[in-house]
C-alpha cells in the first residue's frame, strides 16, 4: 500500500534523537496546563486570515503559559518583546516558536510560487526559498507556513497561484527544493526556518474550484496525484505539516486519522509536528463532524493534530476532556513532546533569542543581493505564449504606447502573501519600459480599470496607440483576485479589458499583451487579438523591471507552463495527464462521431503544460533508446538531440514523459518523469539523456500496492506535453 518513497531523494532530515531525550526530561517537569499551552498557536497583531479569537489576550496567554507559539508577529523588536514574556515570566522559561506565511519572500518578494514553478529551475527555486529564510530568520521568525504543495487542476481555485501547478512530478521536485531552501542544511543555524508543508491533504481538489469546498477524490487519485509532493517534502526533511480546511472521504482533514496517522505518520514516516490551518478545529463543528468545540478538540487530538492554530479550542477544552476521560494524558504528552522537540531542534531552548539580532535584521532584510535574485527569478518565470510576427523583443527607439490598468501598478506586481514586502519603491512595467526605451516617446494610457465596466478612457488609449509604433498592453487580474478565498467562476480577463484589446487591435499597430495574473486564464479571444503574449504571473518586487528587460530582449524568456491553459472554462478541469478513455479521438479522423469530444470545442488546450516560446527556436529529435527492454532493477537510457535553431542563445526545457500502455488499472496517456533545463548557444546542439529505471514505471496497482507490471511502455521526449516524439520499450519480468 502507499507511495513509492524510494523515488524521493533523502536530504537534511533533522536528528531528533538528542532532542527527544531532552524533551522527555522537560516534559516530566511540566504541569498539565503547561503541556496544553505548548499545543496552542495564537496570532499576534499582523494581518490574519480569519477572525482573531484570542488576540486581545495574547500577552496574558503567553505570560500564563497558555500559548507556546505565535504567528503574524513581525520584526525582531516585536518578537523579542513577546519571547521575553515567555522566557522571563513562565515557570519553565520555554521559548515560543514564531511562524509566518513567508510564501514567496519575506521582505524581498519573489514571483508567486506558480510563476517560480514556471521556471522549472530547481536551483533558482531553492535559492528563492533560501533568501526568504535568510530574511525571515533575520527578522526574528523561525517558522514559515510554506511550501504550499497542493496540486491544482482547476484554475477557478484562487490558491492555484500558491503552488507548483498541476503535475505531481514537477510538484514534488519543486517541493523538495523549497524545503531544502527554507530549512538549509542545519536547523540550528541562525539563517534557517522550519518549513511547513500545506495543506494536508488534497486541498487543491476543492469542488468547482470554490475555496474551502468539499473534496471527493478516490484513494487512488489521492495517492497518485495529490500525495507525492507532500511525500517529497516530508522526505526532504520538512519539520511541520499543516492540515487542510477540506474534508477527505467524509472526514475533515483536521480530524482525519487516515490522513494524519496512517498516511502521514505510518507510511511517510513523518516525525515533525502537525498544525491545523487557521481555526480549523473549531470548523469541525460547521463541517458537521463535531457537535461542539469540545468534541472537535477530542477529534483533532485523536486524529494526530499537535498544534491548534488560533481558535483556542485546545486551550479551553483539553483539561476538561482529560478529566472526562475523553482524551488521554498520553495523547497530550505525545503532542507536547513533539512541540518541545521542534524547539530543541532549532536550538531555541539554548538560546531563545537566536533569531533576534537587530544587526542581522538591518543587514539582511531586503539586502541588495536578494533583490538581484528576485530579478533573475522573475526573468526566468515568464512564459512567452505567442510571438507570431516576432514583435518581441521590442526595438529600443520605438514609439511605444503602454496601455492597461496594470501597466503602472506597483502593488499588483507582488501578488498575494506579500510577506512584509512593501511596494512604494517598486518599479512598474511602465517605469521599466521608459528606462529601456531610448526615445522618451513612451506614452501611457490606462484605458480602463481591472474589473470595472467603464469604457470612458478607451478613446484616450486608442489615440495613444494610433501615434505609436507598437502597443504594449499590460492587463490581467488585480493581486487580490487570486490567493486564499479568491475563487472565480470566470477565468476571462476581468472587466472590459478584452474589449479594450479589441479596440487597440483595430488600430492595426503591433499589439503585445503582457499578463499579470495568478491562474491560467481563458485567452481564446486574446490569443487572436494580440500579436505577442507574455505571461508574467505576479512577478514580485523586481517584476516590473524584469518584464521590461525581457520585452526589450535583455533576457530571452524561457519559462514553461506548469499548468494547462484551457481554451474555455468549460474544459476545466483540464490537464495533460489524462486517461485515454474507451473512445479516444483519432487524430486522423477528428470528426468521427461518438468519440469523447465536445460539440463546440476541441479537447486540447490553448496552451499545453510544459509549453513556452523564446526569442530563439529549438528542435528536438529522437528519442533514441539505448536498450529496447529493461528488467527489475534495470534501466534504459533515452536520449534526444536538442538544437538551438535560432539566432539567439536560449534555454530549452527538455521533458520526458512515459506511458504504460496496458495495466491492471488504466494509466494516463502521459506522465512527466524527468526534465532538464539546457542552455544552448545559437546554433548549438546537445544530446540530452534520461535514465528510465523500474521505479519510474511504478504505479498503484489494482491491489493498491505500489510497483510495476511487465509489458510495453512508450517514452516521449519533447519541449512541451503536446509536441512529443516517442519510442517503445518493454519491461520484462526478469
Ligand atoms: C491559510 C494558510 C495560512 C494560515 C495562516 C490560512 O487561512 O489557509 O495557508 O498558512 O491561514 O496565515
Amino acid at each position: 500500500m502507499g507511495l513509492c518513497l524510494a523515488t524521493f531523494g533523502q536530504s537534511h532530515v533533522p536528528d531528533l534523537s538528542q532532542a527527544a531525550r531532552r524533551a522527555d526530561a522537560l516534559l516530566a517537569r511540566m504541569t498539565l496546563e503547561e503541556k496544553i499551552g505548548q499545543l496552542v498557536l495564537l496570532t499576534s497583531f499582523g494581518a490574519a486570515t480569519g477572525p482573531p479569537h484570542e488576540q486581545a489576550a495574547l500577552e496574558a496567554n503567553i505570560r500564563n503559559g497558555n500559548c507556546g507559539s505565535v504567528f503574524n508577529a513581525l520584526t525582531v523588536a516585536e518578537i523579542r518583546k513577546l519571547q521575553k514574556l515567555a522566557v522571563d515570566q513562565t515557570r519553565l522559561h520555554v521559548p515560543l516558536l514564531f511562524g509566518y506565511d513567508v510564501v514567496h519572500g519575506y521582505k524581498t518578494i519573489f514571483p508567486i510560487p506558480l510563476g517560480e514553478a514556471a521556471s522549472w529551475d530547481l536551483r533558482a527555486i531553492e535559492h528563492s526559498a533560501r533568501v526568504a529564510a535568510v530574511e525571515a530568520s533575520a527578522a526574528g521568525l523561525n517558522w514559515t507556513f510554506a511550501p504550499m504543495v497542493d496540486i491544482a487542476r482547476d484554475p477557478r481555485w484562487g490558491r492555484i497561484c500558491e503552488g507548483a501547478g498541476e503535475d505531481p512530478f514537477l510538484g514534488s521536485a519543486v517541493a523538495r527544493s523549497q524545503v531544502r531552501g527554507f530549512q538549509g542544511k542545519d536547523l540550528t543555524a541562525p539563517d534557517t526556518v522550519l518549513a511547513c508543508v500545506k495543506h494536508f491533504a488534497a486541498y487543491g481538489a476543492a469542488m468547482s474550484g470554490r475555496d474551502y469546498n468539499t473534496v471527493d477524490v478516490s484513494e487512488r487519485t489521492l495517492r497518485e496525484v495529490y500525495l507525492p509532493p507532500y511525500a517529497a517534502a516530508v522526505q526532504a526533511g520538512a519539520s511541520s505539516v499543516m492540515t487542510a480546511f477540506n474534508e477527505y472521504d467524509g472526514t475533515p482533514a483536521t480530524a482525519n486519522g487516515f490522513l494524519l496517522k496512517r498516511i502521514l505518520r505510518d507510511e511517510l514516516g513523518f516525525k515533525g509536528i502537525v498544525v491545523t490551518d487557521y481555526a480549523a478545529i473549531s470548523e469541525l463543528v460547521a463541517h458537521g463532524s463535531a457537535v461542539d468545540e469540545s468534541e472537535a478538540a477530542q477529534q483533532a487530538l485523536a486524529a494526530g493534530v499537535d498544534l491548534d492554530m488560533e481558535d483556542g479550542v485546545y486551550l479551553h477544552n483539553l483539561k476538561q476532556l482529560l478529566r472526562d476521560h475523553r482524551v488521554t494524558r498520553k495523547q497530550i504528552d505525545a503532542a507536547a513532546k513533539r512541540m518541545l522537540e521542534l524547539k530543541l531542534t532549532l536550538g531555541l531552548l539554548d538560546d531563545p533569542y537566536r533569531h533576534c539580532d537587530e544587526q542581522r535584521e538591518a543587514r539582511l532584510v531586503g539586502a541588495r543581493e536578494h533583490l538581484e535574485a528576485a530579478y533573475r527569478m522573475a526573468c526566468e518565470s515568464f512564459v512567452l505564449l505567442k510571438n507570431d510576427s516576432q514583435n518581441l523583443p521590442l526595438k529600443a527607439g520605438a514609439r511605444i504606447a503602454v496601455i492597461g490598468p496594470l501597466a503602472d501598478s506597483q502593488r499588483d506586481l507582488l501578488g498575494s502573501w506579500k510577506g512584509d514586502g512593501g511596494w512604494v519603491s517598486v518599479e512598474t512595467v511602465l517605469d521599466g519600459i521608459k528606462r529601456n526605451d531610448a526615445t522618451d516617446e513612451v506614452v501611457f494610457a490606462r484605458g480602463c480599470e481591472v474589473a470595472s465596466t467603464n469604457r470612458a478612457s478607451f478613446a484616450e488609449a486608442v489615440a495613444a496607440a494610433r501615434k505609436a509604433d507598437v502597443v504594449v498592453a499590460v492587463m490581467g487580474e488585480s493581486w487580490d483576485m487570486s490567493g486564499e478565498n479568491a475563487s472565480r467562476t470566470s477565468i476571462n480577463l476581468p472587466g472590459v479589458q478584452t474589449d479594450l484589446l479589441r479596440e487597440l487591435r483595430k488600430t492595426g499597430k503591433p499589439l503585445v499583451l503582457v499578463l499579470l495574473n495568478g491562474r491560467p486564464l481563458d485567452l481564446e479571444a486574446e490569443s487572436t487579438l494580440a500579436d505577442a503574449i507574455l505571461e508574467a504571473w505576479f512577478p514580485g518586487m523586481e517584476g516590473g523591471k524584469a518584464v521590461a528587460d525581457v520585452l526589450f530582449g535583455k533576457h530571452n524568456p524561457c519559462g514553461k507552463l506548469p499548468v494547462t491553459f484551457p481554451r474555455r472554462l468549460g474544459q476545466v478541469p483540464i490537464f495533460y495527464s489524462v486517461k485515454n478513455t474507451g473512445r479516444p479521438v483519432n487524430p486522423a479522423r477528428p470528426d468521427e462521431p461518438y468519440k469523447s469530444t465536445y460539440l463546440d470545442c476541441p479537447n486540447d488546450p490553448l496552451y499545453p503544460f510544459g509549453f513556452g516560446l523564446g526569442y530563439t527556436t529549438f528542435a528536438c529529435a529522437g528519442p533514441h533508446l539505448e536498450q529496447s527492454a529493461l528488467g527489475p532493477g534495470g534501466k534504459i537510457t533515452a536520449s534526444a538531440a536538442v538544437s538551438n535553431t535560432g539566432t539567439r542563445d536560449g534555454v530549452a526545457v527538455v521533458q520526458l514523459y512515459i506511458r504504460d500502455l496496458v495495466g491492471s488499472v488504466t494509466r494516463p496517456v502521459l506522465e512527466l518523469k524527468g526534465f532538464q533545463r539546457v542552455e544552448l548557444k545559437a546554433g548549438e546542439s546537445r544530446l540530452v539523456s534520461f535514465d528510465i529505471s523500474e521505479n519510474d514505471l511504478a504505479f498503484l496497482r489494482k491491489d493498491m500496492t505500489w510497483g510495476t507490471e511487465p509489458g510495453a511502455f512508450r517514452a516521449f521526449i519533447g519541449l512541451d506535453s503536446r509536441e512529443l516524439r516517442s519510442a517503445t520499450f518493454q519491461l520484462s519480468k526478469k
